[in-house]
């Protein structure tokens, strides 16, 4: 592996040369394994540990097929996508491999007895497929996450809608946590120049699926002066949502669950934040929602809004906190979810919704022009990677642990094909005018 990475960061090497290094015969990835999916049958989700079921594996590259392209990721991140498919839930991810299967001869190379995981990657590119033109071997490529062929027509306006359409690494196999993985070549876009690998791997997923929920006309579009109140606002959808809203001249309210996040935002500059857990916000009393809670953080809002309400509610704990976000928001508002975290039964009181004329919006990642969109605001030095620690592939199920348990901050990187932190960076004199920005995320380590 080490002699084909060399020649393919080479700045001499020709893309001829880099397809002409033979691949290895086998690859390390990070995997659940097929036989193991009914190990934690009958825990609760919080005793379900990805460090028993993902494991490093030796396993043969993938072949590759038209219009594909097989890159070699230097640095990946952690999404919790992969905390879902290491615990089996709610379902496993095999079910989603089998049913590839059934399209036909290019779906059934994705049904192993393992699935390789991982949404995101920031890689150089070492092969590419019948059919690709706008790629060569030697590019440095981040990787958005949309797999998708739009054969049929109903993604023809926004590919999201396809009947087809597929998360790589999670609906797909061959993600991004492996020494080689496949994507479509329409998932490619350019590397911003001024990030190392791991900085560049942690932008696909969440901030995509964030600029698609509060910025594109598809979900929330949002407009200058909105309020919009971001939960989870130092995770990874929120980090991003919350630079989205400023930088697009809304007005965030984040919450978050302890004064170390408060100061980071603070940091930032955004200080408009709430400590859900010192504030000990109880949305529900056992079974029953308890409506003078949300009552009580509709005032709190109000304070520092000027007696506003919420224009749009970026969702994604789902029921621990669905019920208040439809209560808080202003009438005529949007509620934008795209996530069930603690819960995908949602429960909250029709009343508010309707006669306040509220919509309810779901949405799910984000198209090709909206992946690049957001791709494009980083490369722009406009909004900025939220990378808060970085671990080595043999790591990564301490890192779906972290994810699991809540204990972790922003985004966690994986170094795949970089040998240490910091590499890969293609325009120094860029990065030195951005430096703080950069460094903004690390105040909280
Ligand atoms: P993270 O774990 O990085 O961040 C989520 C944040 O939510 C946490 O930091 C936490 O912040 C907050 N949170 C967790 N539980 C609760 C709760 N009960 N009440 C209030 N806040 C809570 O995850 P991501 O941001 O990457 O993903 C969040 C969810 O969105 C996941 O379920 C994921 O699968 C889903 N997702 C969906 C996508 C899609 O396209 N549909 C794309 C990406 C993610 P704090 O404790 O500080 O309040």
């Amino acid at each position: 592996m080490s002699t084909l990475l060399d020649v393919a960061l080479s700045p001499e090497a020709t893309p001829e040369a880099i397809e002409s290094t033979p691949l290895p015969q086998s690859m390390r990835a990070a995997v659940v394994r097929a036989d193991e999916v009914e190990m934690f049958a009958g825990l609760d989700s919080s005793e379900k540990d990805p460090r028993k079921s993902l494991h490093i594996d030796e396993v043969p590259i993938p072949p590759l097929g038209p219009n594909e392209v097989l890159i070699a990721p230097m640095a990946s991140a952690l999404n919790f996508n992969t905390v879902w498919t290491s615990i089996f839930e709610p379902l496993p991810t095999f079910g989603f491999l089998k049913r590839f299967a059934r399209e036909g001869a290019l779906g059934a190379r994705h049904d192993l007895p393992y699935h390789i995981v991982g949404s995101d990657a920031a890689a150089v590119v070492v092969r590419v497929g019948p059919g690709v033109t706008r790629w060569k071997a030697g590019d440095r490529v981040t990787v958005h996450c949309n797999y998708v062929d739009m054969e049929g027509p109903e993604g023809h306006d926004d590919s999201m809608i396809d009947t087809r359409q597929r998360i790589w690494g999670f609906e797909t196999n061959f993600g991004g946590m492996a020494d080689l993985s496949m994507v479509k070549a329409n998932q490619l876009m350019p590397m911003p120049t001024h990030l190392n690998w791991e900085e560049a791997a942690c932008l696909g997923l969440t901030l995509a699926t964030s600029y698609r929920m509060l910025v594109s006309p598809n979900a929330g579009g949002m407009k200058q002066g909105d309020i919009v109140l971001i939960w989870g606002a130092t995770g990874g959808l929120g980090g991003f949502a919350a630079q989205l809203v400023a930088n697009g001249g809304g007005i965030p309210i984040c919450v978050v669950s302890s004064p170390e996040k408060v100061q980071l935002l603070n940091s930032l500059g955004i200080h408009t934040v709430i400590d859900r857990k010192a504030e000990g916000y109880q949305f529900w009393n056992g079974e029953e929602q308890n409506p003078k809670e949300w009552k009580r953080f509709g005032s709190r809002i109000r304070e520092f809004t000027g007696g506003r309400d919420i224009d749009i509610v970026f969702e994604h704990p789902g029921r621990a906190t669905f019920g208040a976000s439809v209560f808080v928001t202003r009438k005529g508002g949007k509620i934008v979810t795209c996530a069930s975290t603690s819960g995908y039964n949602h429960d909250y009181d029709n009343r508010y919704l309707w006669m306040n004329l509220k919509s309810i919006i779901g949405s799910h990642f984000a198209n090709y022009k909206e992946a690049w969109e957001a791709n494009r605001l980083v490369d722009l030095g406009m909004i900025h990677p939220i990378l808060t620690e970085t671990f080595a592939l043999d790591d990564v199920a301490d890192a779906a642990y972290a994810m699991h348990t809540n204990a972790h901050t922003g985004k966690l990187g994986v170094l795949v094909g970089a040998t240490a932190e910091g590499q890969g960076v293609q325009d120094a004199a860029k990065r030195a005018t951005l430096q703080d920005e950069l460094d903004g995320w690390k105040n909280l380590q």
